[in-house]
C-alpha cells in the first residue's frame, strides 16, 4: 500500500518535523499512522530512525524520498555532521550501514555514547525568526536540522538565541507526542523560553555564534572526501602545539583553548574535564589519536570543532592541508671537523628569543615556532638564561591563585619537580611556566635542592655512625655509596671531620675480636624502635613499616635466615611486633593523606585523594568509614559527587 500523499521536505528540513507535518495534516491518531509509516517506535529526538527501508518504500510515486534512504540521512539528518571529522572510508562504511538498516542503534554506530547522545540532540529546538519567515513564506513551521546539535544555541543566520521546544509540557509528554511541528506542542499557552540571554558575555556570545556557522557549514556541504581530522592533526603540530614525543601538547592546547573561548563556555560544553584535574585520557590530545586519524575510532565532533579554531576559524579551510609556515632558517657557521656541532639550545641568542617573544604578544608557543625550536626547548634556554615570560593569564586563572602560591613555595623549598607536579596537580609545563614567571625560583631551587641533598646526606652518616659505632669509613663507603660520593665531591671538610679516622694497616690485625651477640641484640631493639620512631614522626609520605625493613634497618636481617634466627631474638620480637599490617598502613597513609587535605582547604575527592595517598581507590572505599571519621575530625568537607561521601552510601 502506497500513502496518498507526503509532504515534501524544505532544505535543511530534519526528518521528524516532515513527518511530524504529516501526522499533523490527518485527525487520524497519530499512533496509527506511525504504525503505517514503519515509525512506531522511532523516536522523534534520534538522530535518524534505525530503519526507514518500509518507510521509503511506501512513498507516493515520484516522492523525492521515494526509495532513497540515503537521501534522508546525507540531507535531513545530523548523520553528515557527525561524519565529517570521521576517516573518509570509515564514513562510508558507517553510512552504508546506518541507511541499509543494518545499524539497530545509528547514534552508536557514529560513535555517540549514551550520555553523549543525551547531551548531543536535544530536538525541537526552533529559531523565532526563521520560524516567522517560514509561516509568511511556506504557511508552515520548519524544525532545521543546523539547530538541532546540544553546542548550537544559537541561529547562524539571524545571530540569536534558539529557543526550546515547549518546557510546559516536557515531562508529560509520550513518545507519540514527540513527533510535533516546530514550537507547535497542543499547550494552550507554549513556553518556549531562549537557551540563554544575550548580551552578558560577548567571548561566550561570540562563540556560540561561531560554533553554530561551523555547523551549518559543515552541514552545507557534502560529507568530504579529504580526511579532515588528518588535516587538522597536522595544522596543530604546525601551528605550535606538537607534543616532544609525537602527538599533540594537551597543556598548551588548553591554554589556547581558554584563551579562545573562555572557561565557562568549556565548562558548559563538558569539556571542563580537560583542565580540572583529571587523568590523561581526558586531555584533549586525547580525542585526535592515531585511532582517529586512521579511522578505528569516529571522532567527537565537537571537540574536533574546538581544536579547529585554534587553527583556523573557518572550518573550509580544513578541506585541504593547511601548508606549514615556512620556518626560519637559521645559517650556521662551517665549525670545521673534529668540534661538535652547535645545539638547537646555543644558537638561541637573548635579543632573537626577547623579539620573538615580543612579536608573538608574549605567546611563547608562537615565538617558538618563528624560532624554528619547540616550546619547551625555548622554555627552557629562557630559564637558564634567567629571561622572564609573564605567566599568561589563562594559565594563572586556571591553575588558581592559592595553587600558584603552594607551587612557588615548593620550589623555594627545594622540593623535586616530579613531586610538586603529583602533589599539586599540575604539569610539567605550568612549573616550566611559573618559574619563567619569577627567573629567582630557579636559583633558589637549585640552592634549597643542594641543601635538601647535603642535609639528607650528612643524615646517612650520622645514623650510619650512631647505629654502628665500631664500623670504618671503608663500611660507610660500601654500604652508603651513595652519600660518601656526594660528600666527598661537595662536602669533602666536613665528611673527613666526621668519618672514623683511618684504620693503619688494618690487614695484619687478624685477630677478630669475639661477637657479643647480646650486645648486638639490644642494639639492634633500640635501633628497631628509633626507626619506627622517626617513621611516626616524619612529616613525608608514610612508608610500611615491615619486618624486613625494620630488621634490616637494624642491621639483623640475617635472622630471617634459618640457620642465623637464634643470633637475635628480641630484635626478631621486637620487629614481628612493630611491623605494620597492611591494613594499619592503610589507614596511616589516608590520614597522611586528609592532613594535607586540611592544609588546602578543599573538598575531599577520591580521585584526588587517591593520588596523595597512593592508594587504589577501591581500597578508599573499603576503608571509608575510616575516611569520614578522619574528615569529621579535622573538620573537612567532601566534594559532593565525591562517592566517598556519607550521602553517597
Ligand atoms: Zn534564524
Ligand atoms: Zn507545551
Amino acid at each position: 500500500m502506497r500513502l496518498p500523499g507526503f509532504p515534501i521536505a524544505q532544505p535543511g528540513e530534519t526528518f521528524a518535523s516532515v513527518a511530524a507535518r504529516h501526522l499533523a495534516r490527518s485527525s487520524t491518531p497519530k499512533i496509527r499512522h506511525l504504525k503505517l509509516l514503519g515509525l512506531r517506535i522511532a523516536s522523534a529526538s534520534s538522530l535518524i530512525p534505525h530503519d526507514l527501508r518500509h518507510f521509503v518504500s511506501i512513498l507516493p510515486p515520484g516522492h523525492p524520498w521515494e526509495g532513497a534512504p540515503k537521501r534522508i540521512a546525507l540531507d535531513h539528518t545530523l548523520v553528515p555532521l557527525f561524519l565529517h571529522f570521521c576517516h573518509p572510508k570509515r564514513a562510508a562504511e558507517t553510512l552504508t550501514t546506518i541507511v541499509t538498516g543494518e545499524s539497530t542503534n545509528p547514534a552508536a554506530t557514529l560513535g555517540i555514547t549514551v550520555s553523549q547522545g543525551q547531551s548531543m540532540l536535544n530536538a525541537g529546538k526552533f529559531c523565532p525568526e526563521c520560524l516567522a519567515h517560514d509561516l509568511k513564506t511556506l504557511g508552515y513551521p520548519v524544525l532545521y536540522r543546523q539547530h538541532q546539535p546540544s553546542f548550537v544555541r544559537m541561529c547562524a543566520t539571524h545571530a540569536r538565541p534558539l529557543h526550546s521546544s515547549c518546557v510546559r509540557c516536557r515531562s508529560t509528554r509520550n513518545a507519540v507526542s514527540m513527533w510535533q511541528v516546530a514550537g507547535r506542542c497542543g499547550c494552550s499557552d507554549p513556553l518556549t523560553p531562549p537557551l540563554f540571554g544575550m548580551g552578558h558575555d560577548a567571548l561566550t556570545e561570540a562563540s556560540w555564534l561561531w560554533l553554530s556557522k561551523q555547523v551549518s557549514a559543515i552541514l552545507a556541504a557534502p560529507i568530504p572526501s579529504e580526511p579532515i581530522a588528518a588535516h587538522l592533526f597536522s595544522a596543530l603540530r604546525n601551528g605550535g602545539f606538537a607534543a616532544v614525543r609525537g602527538g599533540l601538547d594537551s597543556a598548551a592546547m588548553i591554554d589556547a583553548l581558554i584563551d579562545r573561548f573562555g572557561e565557562p563556555l568549556l565548562r558548559e560544553l563538558g569539556t571542563g574535564s580537560w583542565f580540572d584535574s583529571q587523568p590523561h585520557k581526558h586531555r584533549p590530545s586525547r580525542t585526535l589519536t592515531r585511532s582517529a586519524l586512521d579511522g578505528r575510532r569516529i571522532p567527537n565532533v565537537l571537540h574536533m570543532l574546538l581544536l579547529t579554531r585554534l587553527i583556523t576559524h573557518d572550518i573550509a579551510t580544513l578541506s585541504k592541508p593547511i601548508a606549514a609556515e615556512p620556518k626560519q632558517r637559521i645559517n650556521r657557521q662551517p665549525s670545521g671537523y673534529g668540534q661538535l656541532r652547535s645545539n638547537e639550545r646555543t644558537r638561541l641568542d637573548a635579543r632573537a628569543m626577547l623579539s620573538a617573544i615580543d612579536s608573538a604578544e608574549g605567546k611563547i608557543t608562537v615565538a617558538a615556532q618563528r624560532l624554528g625550536v619547540h616550546s619547551y626547548t625555548l622554555a627552557s634556554v629562557m630559564r637558564r638564561q634567567g629571561i622572564r615570560l609573564p605567566l599568561p593569564p589563562a594559565t594563572a586563572r586556571r591553575l588558581g591563585v592559592e595553587r600558584l602560591a603552594a607551587v612557588r613555595s615548593a620550589l623555594r623549598q627545594g622540593l623535586p619537580k616530579y613531586e610538586i607536579a603529583q602533589q599539586f596537580d599540575v604539569s610539567e609545563w605550568s612549573i616550566l611556566l611559573i618559574e619563567l614567571d619569577q627567573p629567582e625560583l630557579r636559583n633558589a631551587h637549585r640552592d634549597a635542592t643542594i641543601a635538601r641533598q647535603r642535609e639528607k646526606h650528612r643524615e646517612a652518616l650520622h645514623t650510619f655512625l650512631r647505629s654502628n659505632p665500631r664500623e670504618t669509613r671503608d663500611d660507610f663507603a660500601k654500604n652508603h655509596a651513595g652519600a660518601y660520593d656526594w660528600l666527598r665531591e661537595y662536602d669533602r671538610d666536613w665528611l673527613e671531620a666526621k668519618l672514623p679516622a683511618p684504620v693503619r694497616n688494618a690487614h695484619r690485625n687478624t685477630r677478630i675480636a669475639r661477637k657479643n651477640w647480646l650486645k648486638m641484640d639490644q642494639d639492634a631493639v633500640a635501633s628497631i624502635r628509633r626507626t619506627v620512631h622517626e617513621e611516626m614522626c616524619k612529616p613525608d609520605r608514610p612508608t610500611r613499616l615491615t619486618q624486613t625493613r625494620l630488621l634490616s634497618a637494624a642491621g639483623a636481617l640475617s635472622v630471617m635466615n634459618r640457620n642465623a634466627q637464634h643470633r637475635y631474638p628480641s630484635a626478631k620480637a621486637e620487629a614481628e611486633h612493630s611491623a605494620e599490617t597492611e591494613e594499619q598502613f592503610r589507614n596511616r597513609a589516608i590520614r597522611w593523606a586528609l592532613d594535607k587535605y586540611a592544609e588546602q582547604r578543599i573538598p575531599i575527592s577520591i580521585n584526588k585523594l587517591r593520588r596523595v595517598a597512593r592508594l587504589p581507590a577501591r581500597q578508599l572505599i573499603e576503608q571509608r568509614d575510616y575516611v569520614v571519621e578522619v574528615a569529621a575530625e579535622l573538620g573537612l568537607t567532601f566534594d559532593a559527587r565525591c562517592s566517598l561521601a556519607p550521602w553517597n552510601q
